[in-house]
């Protein structure tokens, strides 16, 4: 089922973003639009923006709105973004929201809503400690609730290499979670007021939150 929408998923670090984003590119053929994945790519090249923003990830810290939204600003100018995209970690402040709504009113082409999977605090720490993704391939796991087929074998490509992300660890996730609830909440009512927002309930299992996502994107 190919779909054109331009969405955003809000929620804390671990609530379910980019496992859910995955599974709405590969149902619908809008892409992936993860600015914690573009800024792991600028560090693992050692780019000028990686160098600047590199001890900031590690401490779980928010990198400045300047940096980010000139990467987005740019990287939603490419072509393939006209089958539509999912923003999984952007925007995270009220001053990215705002530059996002400039952005996409130049092209014409507004959002079509802000899907929150809305995730208490207390099981986030579970959430992240437990993830590993692909080293190969990047498909996303974890230890308890998302275990590949066969252990130790990527499910999608086969590779046998796991990588766990540096701020992946329990010290970090509390920063991040602060970072959370002090700057990036407040995007949850500014969507709310224009008329945007949908919240789905990300406690319930993987399968299941996907199916209360493709509900919600039916009606935007
Ligand atoms: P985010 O992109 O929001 O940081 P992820 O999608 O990477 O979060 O999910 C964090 C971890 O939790 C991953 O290991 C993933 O497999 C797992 N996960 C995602 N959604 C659920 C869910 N609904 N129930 C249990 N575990 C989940
Ligand atoms: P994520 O992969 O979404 O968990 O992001 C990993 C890290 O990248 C975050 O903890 C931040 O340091 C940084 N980051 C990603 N997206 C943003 C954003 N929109 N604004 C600020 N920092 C971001």
């Amino acid at each position: 089922m190919a779909v054109v929408k331009r969405i955003v998923l809000i929620g804390p670090p671990g609530c379910g973003k980019g496992t859910q984003a995955k599974r709405i590119e590969d149902a619908t053929g809008m892409i992936q639009l993860s600015t914690g994945d573009m800024l792991r790519k600028a560090v693992a090249d050692a780019s000028p923006v990686g160098l600047k923003v590199k001890a900031v990830m590690e401490a779980g810290q928010l990198v400045s709105d300047e940096i980010i939204i000139e990467m987005v600003t740019d990287r939603i100018k490419a072509p393939d973004c006209a089958k539509g995209f999912i923003l999984d970690g952007f925007p995270r402040s009220i001053p990215q929201a705002e530059a996002l709504g400039s952005m996409l009113s130049e092209n014409g082409q507004p959002l079509n809503g802000a899907i929150e999977i809305r995730v208490p605090d207390e099981f986030i720490v579970e959430r992240i400690t437990g993830r590993f993704t692909c080293a190969k391939c990047g498909a996303g796991y974890h230890e308890k609730f998302q275990k590949p087929v066969k252990e130790g074998v990527c499910d999608k490509c086969g590779a046998t290499d796991f990588s766990h992300r540096k701020d992946d660890n329990e010290e970090t996730v509390r920063t991040r979670l602060s970072a959370y609830h002090d700057v990036t909440q407040p995007i949850v009512g500014f969507y709310e007021k224009a008329g945007l927002l949908k919240v789905v309930d990300g406690t319930q299992n993987i399968d299941q939150v996907a199916a209360s996502i493709m509900k919600v994107l039916e009606t935007l």
